[in-house]
């Protein structure tokens, strides 16, 4: 068994301008609870994607996000979730 990914280690991008959005320590297994994806079945191979951010659209009150797979893994039937 490998080690336990933490989903706290998630890269998170910003889908307009690219840059990489922080979050705040919790944030992102929230979000994890919220959509119902079991981070199990996450690694390091997802990240992410976050539909504005601070830098490109500072006014916005929240972000859509995304969470991605960059490659499939047979051992993990993750498909991305989208709001
Ligand atoms: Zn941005």
């Amino acid at each position: 068994m490998a080690k336990a990914f933490d989903p706290e280690l998630l890269y998170v991008e910003c889908g307009r301008c690219g840059e990489p959005v922080l979050w705040e320590p919790g944030d992102t297994t929230r979000l994890l609870a919220w959509y119902g994806v079991n981070p199990e079945t996450l690694d390091e191979r997802c990240l992410i994607i976050s539909d504005g951010c601070r830098a490109c659209d500072p006014d916005a009150a929240g972000y859509d996000t995304e969470v991605v797979r960059l490659r499939p893994a047979d051992d993990a039937p993750f498909e991305g979730v989208k709001t």
